[in-house]
């Protein structure tokens, strides 16, 4: 059985993985809007800035430049006369640079009075962006500012959200915690006897009406088994009696010799009938432990008809039934035995509860419903108030007819078990006094 830790920790886990996916995608949008936004933000400084230089120098020329000589380590001006010498520069000795008129930045400052460019700088090798202006006297003077890539404002943010990220699987991890320790608890505490009458989330409803099935299930074959037992004991008790009220008769002398063979046979004869009742009892229990699992097989349903009459000869005979066995053979894969004890207790109480001289007919075949075997007999028939009953256990309708011809009122509860472990239904048609017609239809396609 999985304990409920199991589901604790698939319940956090996936709440951690949905909330590491979600710190991640905002982990890279932040990253590109925070790059965005400072992009933009350094643009409008360098503008800016760009314009305050631009009044200084035309009040002050070269000398302010000189003056404000890397005002931060970040920003690099340059002053371009116009046919592309370097004038100034705050980080190189403007002598070295080479010509810069063909810097994409300068060439637009020349055409539209102002250009800018983003890329990598040639002498300082880090992205840069450049701004340049055209001044009036025809030279360009040009602001660049080193500006971070996505890649490290993305390992700027890092921290942050390493810090972001552990409180939150923190505080996922306790509300998950939480939360399912506030679906279990109910459930560890629910009234299993009386299901239905718990206040719990309704969520729980279909699984409280199925402990409610269930215990309903399992109070009726408490009932039914007290009632079994009880019936199983009397139904033991009958037969004992007799004998040892036979058996203590011939003890105290009371029999006469002639007589000792009559009551021999009676006790003889109670001796099988519980025989035959305890023989009944273990295939009923056998057919209840579901446990018991037999072999199945192809049984021919026609083969087994004429095997079970031919086994029912000397009763057949001893009452003069003439029996007929039609049909065809029709193979349904099955446990043998069970089907065997069905057919042979429908046909013996085809026998049994006939008339002298009477008629049993049995037919197996195919249906368009599936195999199919109907044992019809001419004998007394059931009256329709008692066909809702017959198969239940130990009923019998004539207890007194019955038990004459040995039976026990379980041979009809055997066929039903049979047929319910085989997915067969059983009918039975029958009039008082004009006979009685017993079906088994077997489902299709087993
Ligand atoms: P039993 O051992 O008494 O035959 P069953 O369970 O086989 O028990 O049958 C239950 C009762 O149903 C019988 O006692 C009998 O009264 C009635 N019954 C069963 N089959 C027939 C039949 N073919 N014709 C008339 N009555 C039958």
């Amino acid at each position: 059985m999985k304990n409920k830790r199991q589901m604790r920790t698939k319940i956090q886990k996936s709440t951690e993985l949905v909330l590491v996916i979600t710190l991640l995608i905002s982990y890279a949008v932040l990253t590109l809007v925070v790059y965005q936004q400072s992009l933009s933000i350094m643009k409008r400084e360098v503008r800016q800035e760009t314009d305050y230089i631009r009044t200084a120098v035309l009040e002050a020329g070269e000398v302010y430049l000189e003056d404000i000589d890397s005002i931060d380590s970040d920003t690099r001006i340059t002053w371009v006369d116009l046919d592309g010498t370097v004038l100034y520069d705050s980080k190189e000795p403007a002598q070295t640079l080479e010509n810069h008129n063909s810097r994409a930045e300068i060439k637009l400052a020349r055409k539209n009075g102002s250009g800018e460019e983003i890329r990598i700088s040639d002498t300082m090798g880090k992205q840069l962006f450049y701004y340049a202006i055209l001044l009036d006297d025809g030279t360009v003077l040009r602001v660049s500012k080193t500006m971070d890539n996505v890649a490290t404002t993305a390992f700027n943010m890092f921290p942050v959200m390493i810090i972001l990220a552990i409180l939150m699987i923190g505080l996922a991890w306790i509300l998950s915690k939480w939360q399912t320790e506030k679906i279990i608890r109910p459930i560890n505490q629910l009234d299993i006897e009386h299901p239905l009458e718990n206040d719990v989330y309704e969520e729980l409803t279909p699984l409280l009406v199925a402990i409610d099935t269930q215990n309903k299930e399992k109070d009726a074959i408490a009932d039914m088994r007290k009632e079994f037992s009880a019936n199983v004991s009397h139904e033991l008790k009958t037969p004992l009696t007799s004998i040892s009220g036979y058996a203590e008769i011939i003890q105290n002398g009371m029999v006469k010799e002639q007589d000792i063979p009559g009551f021999a046979g009676r006790i003889y004869k109670e001796a099988r009938r519980l025989i035959t009742l305890v023989e009944d009892i273990i295939k009923l229990s056998k057919l209840d432990d579901e446990s018991v699992e037999l072999e199945k097989e192809n049984v021919d349903l026609y083969g087994l008809c004429r095997e079970v009459c031919s086994r029912l000869a000397p009763q057949i005979e001893e009452k003069h039934v003439h029996v007929e066995v039609m049909g065809e053979q029709v193979y349904y894969r099955g446990i043998r035995q069970i089907l065997d004890e069905m057919i042979y207790n429908i046909c013996e109480n085809g026998v049994k509860y006939n008339v002298t001289g009477g008629e049993l007919s049995v037919w197996a075949g195919n249906t368009l419903n599936g195999p199919k075997v109907v044992i019809s007999d001419s004998g007394i028939g059931i009256p329709k108030e008692h066909q809702g009953r017959i198969f239940e256990r130990f009923y019998r309708v004539d207890k007194s007819h019955s038990k004459e011809h040995g039976g026990t009122g379980l041979g009809l509860s055997i066929v039903k078990h049979g047929a319910l472990l085989h997915g067969a239904e059983v009918h039975v048609e029958s009039a008082y006094g004009s006979g009685t017609k017993v079906i088994i239809q077997f489902p299709n396609g087993n």
